[in-house]
């Protein structure tokens, strides 16, 4: 049994005030977790300088050595000192700590890092003579002295938490917080399109190994943005990102959101700012995914870069330590904002889907690609394209539906429709359109399951779905506490055009199904909509629980599937599909349809 005794037994220690030392390492402890911190907390004081370029330089994962120079406004040398103690900082004067504009504000920076490393700050003020330098060591300051630098600052930190083995213990390898640099670097950057980086190893001395250089963006605000954006994150995420930019009230959000189809398996991808503050916050995290929720399955995760910007007085940067949380005033509705305005943006996207898709596809088709699509790493098979790696030269002898040349002949306008014009019905299921510059390969069911969904909500907003009565109610029966959790839900499933009632027992009466989905299996459609209702949890929204429910509810008007279909049906399908924003996706985030370039398919047969 553990002793629960009080501990009489200690002896009494009287209360000491800590010197500066010990105070400026435990609060380093806070602001300084690994060198990745100090990087972050120096880029962020250049930044608050006015750089335009920052060049940053580490050696052995930033254990052994620290470094940043920027061309910014620069320290007087009377103030230098000041610079290095704890709660000293130009960047507020201490009456309004909710009107925070810079990055900094704590003053704690610099005394924090001195008291963890060896530091020495040298800086020329803006108009001065002559540039000089500090340093600690050991939590002691040197004197001023006279040193050369044309502008700026440059922070030199070394031997990091030399005087706190402790914390030296817990850090990783120097590839691991080697790796973590790079990240703060990058997130930094990607909010600061207009201040070049450079980012060096230089671990083996000399110049080192350039790791990272991202040159000052010009142009407006978007086209810097996407520049910036291409080189951190790839031009594949750019190309089939959207950008956003959206206002209401005092808040505003800008970005750049990917296309639902560019989805990836984890959250990696979310990139999420605050007044250009990168943030890790539970808010936005949330919202981002409940503006996605509509397009994606729970397992698959949107990649956006979003910078949320408002007034300083109505979010609270002083959560936290190290800065990464924030608090809004009012939560609620900067939630509804980013979800709106993020759906907006998706909206007018239309029915475009990520080009990553046709590029999944070519690689799995790609001939000189075969030896590694034959062997181990071939992609998920999807709409039928890694089953039939040598490409599109197989025999089309089970061609299910052709449509005559003259009928849509090369000069009909829908070849200069996005989508192209019907030209063939493969395997029942899949169109084949001519477009001006290519084809495009259509999952007629996948297709319609969204368009069908995409009706179904626009009549709920309307005046709510139409339904249709069945001529002889469809008796269910299920178990008692599924009767009872779907009679809990038959107000919101009528306005879904799903009507049904008690029928005594365990068993309920569905009288009418939603008219637009034609002939249904009732009772299917009931057990999946209690699927689906057990799969929401408390915190969905009835407005999120009614699409979900709708999404289901589309699965089962899938009329179209399965079936042969003439040319006018094929080209009235690609033509609804440019019309209804997110066709390009179906409800669970996979593409409707692929595209290939004519150049593509030359290049598939060698032929550039
Ligand atoms: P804070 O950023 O919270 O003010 P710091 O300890 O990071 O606290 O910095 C203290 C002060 O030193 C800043 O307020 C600023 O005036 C000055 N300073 C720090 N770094 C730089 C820099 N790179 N260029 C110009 N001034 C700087
Ligand atoms: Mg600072």
């Amino acid at each position: 049994m553990p002793d629960a005794s009080p501990k009489i037994d200690l002896p009494r220690r009287e209360i000491r005030q800590l010197d500066d030392a010990a105070i400026n390492r435990i609060a380093a402890g806070e602001v300084v977790e690994r060198p990745a911190s100090a990087i972050k907390e120096l880029i962020e004081n250049a930044i608050d300088a006015g750089a335009s370029q920052i060049d940053i330089a580490y050696a052995a994962g930033g254990k052994s050595v620290i470094r940043v120079a920027d061309n910014g406004a620069g320290i007087p040398a009377e103030e230098l000192p000041l610079a290095l103690s704890r709660h000293a900082t130009s960047k507020i004067d201490g009456s309004d700590l909710l009107n925070i504009t810079t990055f900094g504000f704590r003053g704690e920076a610099l005394a924090s890092l001195g008291a963890v490393g060896r530091l020495s700050l040298t800086s020329r003020g803006a108009g001065r003579d002559g540039a000089f330098r500090i340093r600690v060591h050991d939590g002691v300051m040197s004197g001023v002295e006279p040193a050369a630098l044309s502008a700026g600052t440059i922070v030199e930190l070394t031997d990091l938490f030399h005087t706190t083995p402790a914390r030296l213990r817990f850090l990783r390898s120097d590839r691991a917080e080697a790796q973590a640099i790079g990240d703060v670097v990058r997130r930094l950057a990607m909010a600061e399109p207009a201040v070049g980086f450079s980012l060096r190893d230089i671990t083996d001395g000399g110049a080192g190994r350039t790791i990272l250089k991202l040159s000052r963006e010009t142009g407006d605000f978007f086209d810097a943005l996407t520049g910036r954006l291409r080189r951190i994150l790839g031009a594949e995420f750019t190309e089939n990102a959207v950008p956003i930019d959206a206002r209401r009230d005092d808040f505003g959000v800008t970005g750049l959101v990917a296309l639902p189809t560019y989805s990836r398996g984890s959250a990696v991808a979310q990139y999420l700012f605050v007044n250009g503050r990168p943030v890790r916050d539970k808010l936005l995290i949330g919202a981002v995914r409940g503006a996605y929720a509509d397009f994606l399955s729970r397992d698959r995760h949107p990649a956006v870069m979003l910078n949320i910007d408002c007034p300083p007085e109505l979010v609270d940067v002083n959560v936290h330590p190290a800065k990464s949380e924030v608090r809004f005033r009012d939560p609620a509705s900067v939630r509804g904002m980013i979800v709106s305005a993020i759906r907006h943006t998706l909206a007018g996207a239309g029915h475009r889907s990520s080009s990553t898709v046709s590029r999944a596809a070519l690689g799995a088709i790609r001939p000189m690609d075969t030896t590694r699509v034959y062997q181990m790493d071939r992609p998920p098979a999807r709409n039928g394209f890694s089953e039939t790696p040598a490409g599109f030269g197989t025999d089309f002898g089970d061609i299910s539906a052709r449509v005559e040349p003259d009928e849509t002949d090369a000069q009909t306008p829908a070849q200069d429709a996005p989508l192209g014009a019907a030209r063939a019905q493969l395997h029942e299921n899949y169109i084949i359109a001519q477009t001006r510059d290519g084809l495009v390969i259509v999952d007629q069911h996948a297709a319609h399951e969204r368009l069908v969904y995409e009706r179904l909500k626009a009549q709920q907003a309307d005046k709510g779905v139409a339904a249709q009565a069945l001529l002889i109610p469809e008796i269910v029966s299920l178990s008692g506490t599924d009767a009872a959790m779907i009679l809990e839900a038959a107000e919101t499933l009528a306005r879904c055009g799903l009507e049904i009632e008690p029928f005594g027992g365990d068993a309920v009466a569905v009288r009418a199904t939603p008219a637009i989905l034609g002939e249904v299996n009732a009772e299917h459609m009931v057990r999946d909509v209690l699927d689906e209702l057990k799969d929401q949890n408390t915190t969905t929204t009835v407005m999120a629980g009614i699409e979900a429910v709708l999404s289901r509810i589309a699965c089962h008007g899938s009329v179209r599937s399965g079936r042969r279909m003439q040319a006018e049906e094929m080209n009235a399908l690609l033509r609804e599909m440019e019309a209804t924003p997110h066709s390009g996706q179906c409800n669970h985030g996979r593409p409707t349809y692929v595209e290939l370039k004519l150049t593509d398919i030359e290049r598939l047969f060698g032929r550039t």
